[in-house]
Parts: C-alpha cells; sequence; structure tokens
C-alpha cells in the first residue's frame, strides 16, 4: 500500500476503496502507517467529505480492529441509542432499563464525558460500586439475565477510534461529519444490534449548532446503520438548554430514579418517549409510535423500570439504595429582572469542569457529588437576584464557575420571539 498515493487521491477528491480504507485502518493500529500521514489524510477527508461507501467502509474497518458481540443463541431483539451529548442528558438511564421492561435487550456501550458535555458512565458511577468495565462476555450474559446493561467503551470495542479521536483532537478534525459518523458507528454497531435510535442533539450546548448540521450527522449515521443491517433512525433534539433540572453526576442519577419513579421532568421525558417509541417500532414490537408510547407510559407507571434499574446495578455491582451525596448548594442570582431569552449550555459544562465534575482531559478524575440545578428555563420572566440555577459546588474552581454560569445566562426586556421546538419532527 502506497499511503502517499492515498492521501492524494483524497486531497483530489477521490473515493478511497473499502480494501485501501481497511488497510490503512490495519496499518495504522500496528504502526506500520505513521501518524502524521493519518492526520493528513483525516485533514484530507475534513475538506473533501466522503461517498455513504466510503464511510461505510471506514466504520467497518474501525468496528472490526476490535471486539464485536455474538448473540448466536441468544433470544429478542438487541437494540439501543445512541446521543451525541449535551448537558443533563441522562436519557440512558431512564430508557435502558424502561426499554428492557418492554421486551428489548439493551446491551449499551456508553463514553464518559471529555469537554462541556458529561458522559454517561460518569454518572452511573456516582453509584457506590457501579462496574461499568466489562468484558464482552459479562455484557452478553447481562443483557440475556437482567435485559439491559449500561458499560464503557474500554479498549476491546473499535480501539482503532479511540487512536484515531484521539489524532483528530489534536489536528483540528474531529468536526468533520463523516469521521464523527464512522467514530461513532464503529463503537455502537460493535454491539451487534438489530435496531438504533440515534438522538442527535443540536445547539447552544451540542457539538452539532444548527439544525441542518444534526440533520446531516443523522442522515449519515443513518445510512451507515442501514447498510451494516441494523434498522436506524434518528431524532434531532434541543440542547439549547440543559434537559432536565440537573446537570453533574450524582444529581442526574437522582433526576433519572425520580423519572424511573414517575417523577421525571416533561422535556426530558418526552425525549425518553420519543426515542423509546422508535426503539420499539424498530425492533417490530409495535406496529407505529403512537402505540409504542403508550407501552411505553404505562410500562414506566408500572414501576417495573425503577426496579429494572435497580437490577442493573446491582449486577453491575452498584448499591442503588445508597445515599448519593451531593455538595452544598449556592444560588446564582439573576442580575437584573427580564426574561430569560438564551442559555450557553457549553458554558454551563465548562462550569460543571470546573467544579470537578467534568474532565479537561480523559486523565482526570471526576466529583459526583457537584454539578449545576437549573432553576429557570428559557422564555421564563425573572426578577433581580431571582435563582437562576444551584452550584452544587466542593470549593474547587467555585468562583470559576460562577462566572461560567453568570456568563451562560441572557437575561433581556423583552422575551425570545421563538422558544426552540425539543424535538424537530421532520427529519
Ligand atoms: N464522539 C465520538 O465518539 N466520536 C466523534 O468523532 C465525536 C464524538
Amino acid at each position: 500500500m502506497n499511503v502517499t498515493r492515498l492521501i492524494q487521491k483524497k486531497r483530489d477528491g477521490e473515493p478511497l476503496t473499502a480494501e485501501e480504507l481497511s488497510a490503512l485502518v490495519t496499518g495504522y493500529v500496528s504502526g506500520a502507517v505513521p501518524e502524521y500521514q493519518v492526520a493528513a489524510l483525516a485533514m484530507a477527508i475534513y475538506f473533501q467529505g466522503m461517498e455513504d461507501s466510503e464511510i461505510a467502509a471506514l466504520t467497518e474497518a474501525l468496528m472490526e480492529s476490535g471486539e464485536c458481540l455474538d448473540w448466536t443463541g441468544v433470544d429478542g431483539s438487541r437494540v439501543d441509542k445512541h446521543s451525541t451529548g449535551g448537558q443533563g442528558d441522562k436519557v440512558s438511564l431512564v430508557l435502558a432499563p424502561l426499554a428492557a421492561c418492554c421486551g428489548l435487550r439493551v446491551p449499551m456501550v456508553a463514553g464518559r464525558g471529555l469537554g462541556p458535555t458529561g458522559g454517561t458512565i460518569d454518572k452511573l458511577e456516582a453509584i457506590p460500586g457501579f462496574r461499568t468495565g466489562l468484558g464482552a462476555g459479562e455484557i452478553r450474559r447481562m443483557t440475556e439475565e437482567v435485559g439491559c446493561v449500561i458499560a464503557s467503551q474500554g479498549g476491546e470495542f473499535a480501539p482503532a477510534d479511540g487512536k484515531l479521536y484521539a489524532l483528530r483532537d489534536v489536528t483540528a478534525t474531529v468536526a468533520s461529519v463523516p469521521l464523527i459518523t464512522a467514530s461513532i458507528m464503529s463503537k455502537k454497531l460493535a454491539e451487534g444490534l438489530d435496531a438504533l435510535a440515534l438522538d442527535i442533539k443540536w445547539g447552544s450546548g451540542a457539538f452539532m449548532k444548527d439544525i441542518e448540521s444534526a440533520r446531516s450527522l443523522g442522515a449519515a449515521m443513518t445510512a451507515v446503520g442501514e447498510r451494516m443491517g441494523v434498522r436506524t433512525g434518528f431524532l434531532v433534539t434541543d440542547m439549547n438548554q440543559p434537559l432536565g433540572r440537573a446537570v453533574g453526576n450524582a444529581n442526574e442519577v437522582l433526576e433519572a430514579l425520580a423519572a424511573l419513579g414517575g417523577d421525571g421532568p416533561e422535556d426530558l421525558m418526552e425525549v425518553v418517549y420519543e426515542l423509546g417509541s422508535r426503539m420499539l417500532t424498530a425492533a417490530g414490537c409495535s406496529d407505529d409510535t403512537a402505540s409504542a408510547r403508550a407501552v411505553l407510559e404505562a410500562e414506566l407507571g408500572s414501576g417495573r423500570p425503577l426496579e429494572k434499574f435497580r437490577e442493573m446495578a446491582r449486577a453491575q455491582g452498584g448499591d442503588p439504595e445508597a445515599d448519593l451525596e451531593l455538595a452544598p448548594a449556592c444560588e446564582v442570582g439573576a442580575p437584573r429582572a427580564g426574561y430569560v431569552s438564551a442559555i450557553d449550555g457549553e458554558a454551563l459544562g465548562y462550569a460543571l469542569i470546573a467544579l470537578g465534575g467534568g474532565r479537561r482531559s480523559l486523565e482526570d478524575t471526576i466529583d459526583p457529588s457537584v454539578g449545576l440545578q437549573m432553576r429557570v428555563r428559557l422564555g421564563d420572566e425573572v426578577v433581580q437576584g431571582q435563582p437562576l440555577a444551584d452550584l452544587l459546588s466542593a470549593g474547587t474552581g467555585h468562583d470559576e464557575a460562577l462566572a461560567f454560569v453568570a456568563g451562560a445566562m441572557s437575561i433581556t426586556d423583552e422575551p425570545p420571539s421563538e422558544l426552540p421546538t425539543l424535538i424537530v419532527k421532520d427529519c
């Protein structure tokens, strides 16, 4: 393989073949292809894009660099969801046990938070003893026995993507739809799924800042999933303000437990039901999303999903009855009267990092007790001094976090002319 020639091809807008992409990934993992050549290729992809067939081939090559779950002999449909991430997104914690109670098998492999968006694994690890570093055999067994499992990506799933993502991170090539698609889908498809529902976030706190970019990413990911034999669908959902009220780790688990007990915030539940409906219909368990939603709502009302969450936590070594400690709360007041007209989600994410509840780099450790509790929503009218949010602060980075939260909240004389739609239905 002449790697320089392949870089040249992509630089000049020619597609690469599946064999070329596979050889490149194999050579990259073995060290035969140096990082500087892969960096140059990533930059060429960033500018030239990729055809659907190339994205699928890259996804497959990344996926095949590691373990793929084998479900031979296991009954039932394996279905998962994936979110591109934002602040307060605890949907997986509610939806995995709820979907399992509706008869699906959910072998969820999730990520840790990095930068301003949180990660499902960090949230679950706020539960004492909860073990997320599971091997393929354990994931398979627990999915069979419990119905759902949430494990961390670790090194065994798509390790080539781990190496490539770290390289993209330092070469300004993360924000590329083909590369994001192959990266996320290689890990999700390694789960051996029958169906996948994608939650593509757009807005101030999301990776994708506008609806159109979110739609393009959703369409590219759906095309790859379908090409690889997985029934895939996507929703575009709003991330111009946190989902629910809690942003952090232990406080998000508490909000998710409340949601499983039937007392979840409306916006969170709406995303849970819409994604869950797509999971059930894609798996063939419901004829349409309306009947699927009725099943999900009835199941949540039964109390069984809360018990299923506890069962999953125990199976993974966690103590679901433990009291989760929260850091002391400190109010952030409105600097003036007016209307909450914009919330900078990314700044809220940086506030969480400052408090020690998020990561600047993957080696950082997390304090699960810190976080933010939002007290207002977009469009709310506030008086001067009214609490906009509570900082759950253990002292570290308190002033920096306060400045981030204060700067994130725009208060204006007039209410916003339009509030973002939570779920964009016309995808
Ligand atoms: N998350 C991933 O796993 N990969 C990307 O490329 C972007 C976000």
